[in-house]
Order: structure tokens, then C-alpha cells, then sequence
């Protein structure tokens, strides 16, 4: 018996364990201090009240003999598949249902997308990056390049015909940086896409941040994209699902690879290992597309902006260097007096009891920067930045 040997190359990610013990260990010698988090990737604001009385309503029907329902579609219910189809025909994209996966999140897919791809396939992913790209290829075996974000090119690094890859990652707006793909830009990943023969997996988990309409909100918003690019997006920051689980992965018709669909092997691949999302969870789901789940959402989303732009109004003033924060919940600082990101995470702990997370636990490039979110309280934000403003 052999163990899958590609784990032994995964790095112990011991990044929120730090942050979390080095927080412990701070409130346990100043015990009157209080310690604002900013460091939290997950959302603060419960479900929408619409979203909540349609599981309500789901949780009723699945206890009624006439209304019960067991095992549902593989690919998801069609009242959600549906909705989430009218979703992006606001946004210029026609989808089809067959085209739209419903799934227990955007994770989960991100890792079990390379079910349908071959080992021998090379990876680019850039750095700084969320990790699960990195970790679901090492765990894989497969080949890793990286693509450099950095200060020149705001962290939006774009192609370089000189390198060769198979499956590229993109993320935008992007987890840790905030930064935000324009359409000229995500042109230019398309045709390279294409002339490489690569698949793009998009995950666009954070578009209901972006408030600029000139932006792109879906990969499919560009031209030719339909022909190389696996969409994937999430309700978890949408509407608060993190706790709830649902998300949705779009594989269109016309994306071949060696003659096969990959739309058609995906539904092979859940077919034998997915057994779908709870009807009362899809239920608040399609709610988060009505008119009122929607502007109940919406006013979520501008909470967490306004809460976004408290922050880098405060690091304008103090002339910190920063992407993201606009059309993005994260914040993506340079950490000031060229400090290392621990260096700034145990500064701003002592000095203005503010908890963030250090831009080296995502990727090399992330050394010497600092991601803080605007998935907190707006009380404590506002406590937060005025601190962090006497503090220099
Ligand atoms: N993609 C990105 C960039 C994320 O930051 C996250 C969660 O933080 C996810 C995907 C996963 O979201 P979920 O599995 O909750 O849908």
C-alpha cells in the first residue's frame, strides 16, 4: 500500500494558526485590550431575510409527504439553474442550464475541476494567489509555474508568450489583493488561452463587489471566452453562504479539449461522485435572484464597501501603498518602513491592537505586504483605523 506521495510536498499552512496564536497569546498578557480582527476572510452579516423564509418554506415542503423530495439533479435544480442563467443575461452573458453546475461551493469545484485534466498538464497560477490553486496541483503532482503579481504591475500580472501552460488561474477581484482584471486585460489571458490550447479556470467568487460597470463581472463578458474558460462563483460572499454552502460552476458547450467536452465529462465525473445540493439550501439560493433578496443583498454588499473604504480612506491619509478596497472586500497594503509582513502583523497588534494577515502566507510575493478585510463590524472599523491613524 503507498500513500499518494504528492502530499509530502504540500507545505503545513500554518498561516490563520499563527495569526490565531500570536492574537491568544497578546489578549492573554493585556487582557483589557480589545483586539479588532480584520484579518477574517468570511462574512459578518447573517442571511437575507427573503433567503431565510424561502428555506423556511423549503424545510415545510420536505416535511410534507406530498411536497417531500430525496435525492435531486445532479447538476442542480432547474428553478436555480434558471435563475442563475437570468443572473447573467443582466450582465450580456447568455448561459443555458445544462451549462450551470450547482455545487456545496466554489472550494470544492476548485479542487475537484482537475479531476477532468491530466496530470502531465502544466499550471500557471500567480503569486500571490489563494492557496487551494497551489495545494489541489501539488496534491496532484502536476507541474506549477508561477506568473509574478506585484507593485508594477498592480497584481494584476498578464501573459508571457515566452512561457508554455495548460490550465491557468485567474481570480478576479482577487483573494488576497483586491485587484480588479479589466476587460483589455482578461483579452489579453483570453488569446492566450487560446493559442496555447489552455483552459482558464476563472473564479470570480468576490464579482458581486465590483460597483465599476466597466469592469468585467464574468469571464464569458469577453469575447471568445466561451471557447477556453470554466467560470467558477459562490454564494458565500454573495449573500453570506459560508456557513450555508453554495456556489455554481459554469462549463460551456463549446469548450473542447482532444475532441471532448469538458462540460460533458464534468457531468460524468459529478454523476459518479456528487450526489447534490439540499433542495432547502438551492431554495435560498434562487431567493438571493428575486427583487427582494436582491436589494437586500445589494445593501450588504455596500456595507462591506463602505466599511472598504474607511480603511483606504485611512491609508491614503497615512500614504500607505494599497490595491483592492474599491470594487473588492479585501485590502492589500505595503507594509510601511519596509517592514516584513510578521513584522507589520506583530507592529500593528501592539500598537493599535488591530489583527490582519500577513501577505507571506500567500505566496513569495506576498513578503512585505498585508491583506485587511471589510468583513467587520462598522463600529469596529472605524475604532480600528482611528488607531491605526495616531499610530503613525
Ligand atoms: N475562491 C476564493 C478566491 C475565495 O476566497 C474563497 C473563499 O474564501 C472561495 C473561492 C471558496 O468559497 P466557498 O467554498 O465558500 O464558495
Amino acid at each position: 500500500m503507498k500513500i499518494n506521495s504528492n502530499y509530502n510536498n504540500l507545505k503545513d499552512n500554518y498561516l490563520f494558526a499563527n495569526v490565531s496564536q500570536k492574537m491568544k497569546d497578546y489578549k492573554s498578557d493585556n487582557p483589557d485590550v480589545n483586539i479588532i480582527s480584520l484579518g477574517i476572510g468570511d462574512v459578518t452579516l447573517p442571511l437575507a431575510p427573503t433567503v431565510v423564509e424561502a428555506m423556511k418554506r423549503a424545510v415545510m415542503e420536505m416535511g410534507n409527504a406530498d411536497t417531500f423530495r430525496g435525492y435531486g439533479e445532479y447538476q442542480g435544480y432547474d428553478f436555480l439553474q434558471e435563475a442563475i442563467c437570468g443572473y447573467y443575461g443582466q450582465k450580456g452573458v447568455a448561459l443555458q442550464s445544462k451549462e450551470v453546475f450547482i455545487n456545496d461551493g466554489a472550494k470544492s469545484d476548485l479542487g475537484n475541476i482537475l479531476d477532468i485534466f491530466s496530470e502531465d498538464n502544466t499550471v500557471l497560477i500567480p503569486d500571490p494567489v489563494y492557496p487551494v490553486y497551489v495545494d489541489t496541483n501539488i496534491m496532484a503532482g502536476r507541474k506549477i509555474i508561477y506568473i509574478n503579481g506585484n507593485s508594477e504591475n498592480a497584481f494584476l500580472p498578464l501573459p508571457d508568450q515566452d512561457i508554455k501552460s495548460d490550465i491557468i488561474y485567474l481570480c478576479s477581484p482577487n483573494n488576497p489583493t483586491g485587484a480588479v482584471y479589466s476587460a483589455e486585460q482578461l483579452e489579453l489571458w483570453v488569446k492566450y488561452a487560446l493559442e496555447n490550447d489552455a483552459v482558464i479556470i476563472y473564479d470570480s467568487a468576490y464579482e458581486i463587489f465590483i460597483r465599476d460597470e466597466l469592469l468585467p463581472t464574468s469571464i464569458y463578458q469577453i469575447r471568445d471566452a466561451r471557447l477556453c474558460a470554466i467560470e467558477f462563483c459562490s454564494f458565500s460572499k454573495m449573500a453570506g453562504f459560508t456557513g450555508t454552502r453554495c456556489g455554481y460552476t459554469v462549463i460551456p458547450q463549446e469548450l473542447i479539449r482532444n475532441g471532448a467536452a469538458l462540460n460533458k465529462l464534468w457531468l460524468r465525473r459529478q454523476t459518479t461522485k456528487f450526489n447534490g445540493v439540499p433542495y432547502i439550501v438551492q431554495r435560498g439560493a434562487e431567493a438571493v435572484f428575486t427583487d427582494g433578496g436582491m436589494s437586500q443583498i445589494k445593501s450588504d454588499i455596500d456595507y462591506y464597501l463602505n466599511n472598504a473604504r474607511i480603511i483606504t480612506d485611512t491609508l491614503e491619509t497615512l500614504d500607505i501603498w494599497y490595491t483592492g478596497g474599491s470594487n473588492s472586500p479585501y485590502i492589500w497594503l505595503k507594509c510601511p518602513n519596509n517592514m516584513s509582513s510578521w513584522e507589520f502583523f506583530d507592529f500593528l497588534l501592539k500598537e493599535a491592537n488591530i489583527v490582519g494577515t500577513p501577505g507571506a502566507g500567500f505566496g513569495t510575493n506576498g513578503e512585505g505586504y498585508f491583506r485587511l478585510t471589510a468583513f467587520a463590524d462598522r463600529e469596529n472599523v472605524i475604532t480600528a483605523m482611528k488607531k491605526l491613524a495616531v499610530t503613525f
